[in-house]
């Protein structure tokens, strides 16, 4: 199963509303986090143990709202030009220490991709990676296998896969994946994959996912050369 997906103008007036409502609750928040750390200074025994409840709770609220905004903040121009393939490396790094902890193996062989260089927002690029990794990771057993492939694509664009092992989609849940607060895991927020792909429309890019239940996923990603490709044609026939 393939799904194309551009949800882009829902997701920028749900993301507008998430903004507004996420900026008004994290006001009162602070001073209900203010006050409980504060009881918690004197509280003893059960008020103690509760009290630590409504921390965690509210430590969870809090993480939520952050991601809400993360997904309505307007993509600031702070595109330059790097390496695909070395960026990847590097999430991964931040990746190794939980994939050791899970017994997840990780297939990536960056040595020939030194020369992926893109023009990009190479700080949203890594949050894109890092959700699509940590939801690889989640679906996955102890014992599952992370496998990223690299190669440039007909239009020069940059074309990353990422499989992993894990428990699958079914056709009707990958029809949700993309809409905000979906999510199938207890502590999920739903609101990864749809940073996903407003970042990836945002900078021009395209991503699409294949999966089976009891199987596995693929997520595949599309860069764009951008202003690279531009710049380098520009040089080479100024008279277009
Ligand atoms: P969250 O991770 O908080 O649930 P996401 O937006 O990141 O929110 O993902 C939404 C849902 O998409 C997940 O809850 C899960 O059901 C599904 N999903 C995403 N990636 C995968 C994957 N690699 N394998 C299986 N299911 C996935
Ligand atoms: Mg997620």
């Amino acid at each position: 199963l393939r799904r194309q997906l551009d949800h882009s103008g829902s997701l920028s007036t749900v993301g507008q509303m998430a903004a507004s409502i996420a900026h008004e609750i994290r006001n009162p928040m602070t001073t209900l986090k203010g006050f409980v750390q504060l009881m918690e200074v004197t509280a003893t025994g059960d008020t103690a143990k509760y009290l630590q409840v409504v921390d965690d709770e509210l430590q969870r609220m809090e993480s939520i709202l952050k991601e809400m905004l993360m997904l309505s903040k307007p993509s600031e121009e702070k595109n330059s030009e790097f390496s695909l393939g070395v960026l990847i490396t590097k999430v991964l790094e931040i990746m190794k220490p939980k994939a050791m902890f899970e017994s997840i193996h990780i297939d990536w062989h960056d040595a020939s991709f030194c020369n992926s260089m893109i023009y990009s927002n190479a700080d949203k690029l890594k949050q894109v990676l890092l959700n699509i990794f940590k939801n690889a990771f989640e679906a996955m057993e102890p014992g599952g296998v992370l496998t990223l492939k690299l190669k440039k694509a007909e239009n020069d664009s940059f074309q990353l896969t990422v499989s992993d092992t894990g428990k699958g989609m079914s056709t009707v849940q990958i029809q949700s994946i993309f809409m905000p607060f979906f999510t199938s895991k207890p502590e999920g927020t739903g609101l990864g994959l749809p940073f996903v792909l407003k970042t990836m429309e945002d900078l021009g890019g395209a991503i699409a996912v294949t999966s089976k239940p009891d199987e596995g996923t693929t997520f595949t990603l599309a860069f764009p050369q951008n202003c690279l490709e531009q710049k380098t044609s520009f040089q080479h026939n100024s008279a277009n």
